[in-house]
């Protein structure tokens, strides 16, 4: 079978950055899989992937306009520190989640403010990938009402 709309493909993958740093694998992992079409990966790798079959092996690289988007200026705001409670741990580089659930990057904290960036943390990076296929299977009806896979851990609803 070939990954098209609707098919629930399960892959082994490693994305790795510009200078060739892991950044994340499911090597020695359970393979991630999910449901193709539905935009569950990033748009660039979905595209590179249609029509692959079990045994397939590729390498994609992905500019970061098709991955997670390019950096948006706009994204990175002030926040009053006293809107954070006081035993809060905030320094640069720690995740807190925004209003609505986002999360945001701390980037830097002074007495009065604390700067975060709502861009997703690899925004503006090329995404080099390296796949191989493990399976491909027609998707249920009840995965493709809800617009993802069941398969694996870690689904929630
Ligand atoms: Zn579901």
């Amino acid at each position: 079978m070939k990954a098209s709309n609707d098919m629930v493909v399960t892959m082994h993958y490693t994305l790795t950055d510009d200078s060739g740093t892991v950044l994340d694998s499911s090597a020695g992992h359970t393979p991630m899989n999910y449901l193709h079409g539905h935009g569950n990966i990033v748009p660039g790798l979905e595209k590179a992937l249609e029509g692959a079959v079990a045994g397939f092996k590729t390498k994609v690289t992905v500019p970061a306009a098709e991955g997670y988007g390019e950096i948006d200026p706009e994204a990175v705001f002030d926040a009053p520190r006293e809107h954070f409670p006081d035993d809060m741990e905030l320094a640069p580089g720690i995740l807190v989640t925004g209003g609505h659930g986002s999360p945001l990057t701390v980037v830097e904290v002074t007495d009065s403010v604390v700067v975060l960036d709502g861009n997703h943390p690899l925004a503006g990076k090329t995404l080099h990938f390296e796949v191989e296929i493990v399976d491909v299977r027609v998707a249920t009806r009840e995965e493709m009402s809800h617009g993802h896979s069941h398969s694996g851990d870690g689904h929630h609803h």
